[in-house]
């Protein structure tokens, strides 16, 4: 099997999918999608593709046992443009390749990023790197207000030093994280699996989820099949450690658990988030195990 065209990725090919008030995810290439997976790992036995349920369950497998090289036979390639203080989190994850646009080179946009009201939020008081609950609208206004401000005021300083002849790698360095910048980047199926399960993940900040969710959407197009085994096993699977296991068999027998203060937290954050992510469509909002 030579080149191999999935037809719901060439659909979405050099479309922007747009994120936040001025970014997007593009997909530019990709390379492989279900069927690679499928030939790669059957290499080592010499046999050929099989019936689709044989497909479909040879990806379950692979990704439930961790058989992960499979995956990395697939790459997908996009061109994203999101605020820089997006792009500090994204680039975290090593096992991508990138090239990105050179504030030393080129004059750079000004295009900043402005949360909408309804995300300006307050700071969580249980969740040092989260937010708890949006503010008043008038004052969500004035908090946008007074970011515009600043950034135009910064951008106007950047103008007047280039007009001047500063060097552009100097006078960019008092513009905002708040800036936009835009990357191709490259990465196979595997990591950006990776990517995905610890972006679209409530704990990530919403201005990077918004990204990963427009990238599932290709992965999805890209690799149906192995985007379903990665839902399956792991976006919509929990980990209990040693000591969680061992109060969740203590809370099923009807027994006290062992756990306390934070880590009893989690324990039942967890019990809390896996009811409601199973619950009966009439069930009512927070039910809880019995105790
Ligand atoms: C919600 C959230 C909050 C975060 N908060 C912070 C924070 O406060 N401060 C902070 O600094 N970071 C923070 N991070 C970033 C986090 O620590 C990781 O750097 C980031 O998620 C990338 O993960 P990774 O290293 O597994 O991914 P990748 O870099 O894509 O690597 C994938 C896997 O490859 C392997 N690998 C890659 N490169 C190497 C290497 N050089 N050596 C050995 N193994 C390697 C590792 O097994 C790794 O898990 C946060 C991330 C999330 C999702």
């Amino acid at each position: 099997m030579g080149h191999i065209v999935v037809e719901a990725a060439e659909a979405l090919l050099d479309k922007e999918i747009p994120v936040l008030d001025h970014g997007f995810v593009r997909l530019v290439d990709y390379l492989g999608g279900d069927a690679r997976i499928v030939q790669s790992a059957r290499v080592s036995y010499g046999a050929g593709t099989k019936t689709f349920r044989q497909d479909r369950g040879l990806i379950h497998y692979l990704l439930k046992n961790a058989h992960t090289s499979p995956f990395e036979q697939v790459q997908l390639t996009f061109h994203t443009k999101m605020p820089i203080f997006v792009a500090r989190q994204w680039v975290r994850h090593r096992t991508a390749r990138l090239n990105e646009i050179s504030g030393r080179y080129s004059v750079m946009k000004d295009e900043f990023y402005l949360p909408l009201p309804e995300h300006v939020s307050y700071q969580s008081e249980s969740n040092k790197q989260g937010r708890a609950g949006a503010l008043p609208p008038d004052e969500a206004e004035a908090v946008i207000q007074t970011l515009k401000a600043e950034q135009v005021a910064a951008y106007a300083s950047y103008e007047k030093m280039i007009e001047q002849g500063v060097a552009r790698e100097l006078a960019r360095t008092n513009l905002p994280i708040s800036l936009y910048t835009e990357w191709y980047w490259q990465i196979d199926l595997h990591n950006l699996f990776h990517f995905l399960r610890l972006r679209l993940d409530g704990h990530a900040q919403y201005e990077i989820r918004v990204y990963a969710e427009a990238m599932a959407q290709c992965a999805k197009a890209v690799a149906p099949i192995a985007f379903e085994a990665f839902e399956e096993h792991l976006v919509g699977s929990v980990d209990f450690s040693r000591s969680e296991c061992a109060a969740l068999a203590a809370r099923l027998r009807g027994e006290p658990i062992q756990l306390e203060g934070k880590a009893l937290e989690r324990f039942e954050a967890k019990l809390a988030h896996m009811l409601a992510a199973n619950a009966p469509d009439d069930a009512p909002e927070e039910p809880q195990l019995p105790v």
